[in-house]
């Protein structure tokens, strides 16, 4: 039977990312062109719990578009991993009328929206906001291309200083279990070899290819490794063997860190984030739930929010081809 959705409420939930601001705006502004009355819930899940829950107009996202973090702040919570955090969740949101959520954030968040939704019968939609691009169902995650183009700044940057002092470096970007702003970076930035967690290359090909490159007249080198990367224990482990192994080279280690998360969200991302915010809000109307707004093939869709969560976004082999041949 569909609902009659009267008030919609909005969080960012999980690590923050640029295009979470966007995203915001656009379920406020949609919710403002549908004529629905919007919450925004502060810090996420614990701020559910804790009824932080203020209304939101069209003008009270004006000039956040462009801005980098969330307004609405986020957090984790432990609280909400309980069946009595819920029910206080559920409870703040039928004190402030709230009749549906929207989500924005990343599996964790996904997975607590999920079982809410389930325990209480409430319709909740997800948005994919992390930088990772880890999540299945969209080819791509809010905060992702900000962090590729933060990343490769960066990466051509100390480019500069490798190549003044035929120095091979080590850069480390984030991805604990996902290689995708490594590779992408890597390839964008022009690394020598780029090492992620899905494929170990191990040291011995490490070398050997490092070794092949000195041979081949390159006087620098740049190696791009994701935080989660399995060749070595970590990235400067990692230097250290090869320096020992390859005493020829002069290693550094610069580990870009947060900085890929801040700073003002791309045009990507902030196209990405108004349509992903109005399909959710258009989701809601339709009386669709469990569901997590993606992009797949520039078309903006509907996946099942249990598929998003238990699939894994793969890394294509198209890009380690492309990768491979580039570092040739
Ligand atoms: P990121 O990609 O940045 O890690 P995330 O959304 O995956 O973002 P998590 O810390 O995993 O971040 O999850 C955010 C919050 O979602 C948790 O603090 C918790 O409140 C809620 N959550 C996660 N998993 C569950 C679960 N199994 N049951 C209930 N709530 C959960």
């Amino acid at each position: 039977m569909k609902r009659f959705i009267k008030k919609i409420a909005v969080m960012t939930s999980g690590g923050d990312s640029p295009g979470m601001n966007a995203a915001i705006r656009a379920v406020v502004r949609s919710c403002a062109y549908y004529k629905l009355e919007c919450a925004g819930i502060y810090r996420g899940y614990q701020g559910m719990i804790e009824g932080d829950i203020v209304p939101m107009s069209a003008r009270d996202v004006h000039h956040i578009i462009q801005k980098g973090g969330t307004v609405l702040k986020s957090a984790r919570s432990k609280e909400f991993r309980t069946v009595e955090g819920r029910k206080k969740a559920h409870e703040a949101l039928k004190k402030f009328n709230i009749d549906a959520l929207v989500v924005i954030g990343g599996d964790g968040s996904f997975t607590g929206g999920m079982i809410f939704s389930e325990e209480f019968d409430f319709p909740v939609i997800g948005i994919p906001g992390t930088i990772d691009n880890d999540i299945f169902g969209t080819d791509y995650t809010l905060g992702y291309d900000t962090a590729l183009n933060t990343a490769v700044e960066v990466i051509d940057k100390i480019r500069d200083t490798a190549s003044s002092h035929n120095r091979l470096f080590f850069v480390e970007v984030m991805g604990r279990d996902s290689g995708f702003i490594a590779l992408n970076s890597g390839i964008g930035a022009g690394a020598e070899e780029i090492l992620i967690p899905e494929e170990d290359m191990g040291l011995d090909r490490l070398l050997d290819s490092l070794e092949k490159s000195r041979r081949s007249g390159k006087s620098s080198s740049l190696v791009v490794v994701a935080e989660g990367d399995k060749t070595g224990s970590n990235v400067f482990d990692l230097a250290n063997y090869v320096e020992t192994n390859l005493p020829q080279y002069d290693v550094r280690v610069s580990v870009l860190g947060h900085m890929q998360r801040g700073g003002a969200p791309s045009c990507f991302d902030r196209v990405l984030a108004s349509r992903m915010g109005v399909k959710a809000v258009e989701l809601l109307i339709d009386g669709e739930t469990n569901k997590m707004v993606g992009v797949q093939n520039n078309e903006i869709v509907a996946v099942d929010l249990e598929n998003a969560v238990k699939e894994h976004h793969k890394i294509s082999a198209e890009m380690l081809r492309i990768s491979d041949i580039m570092s040739v």
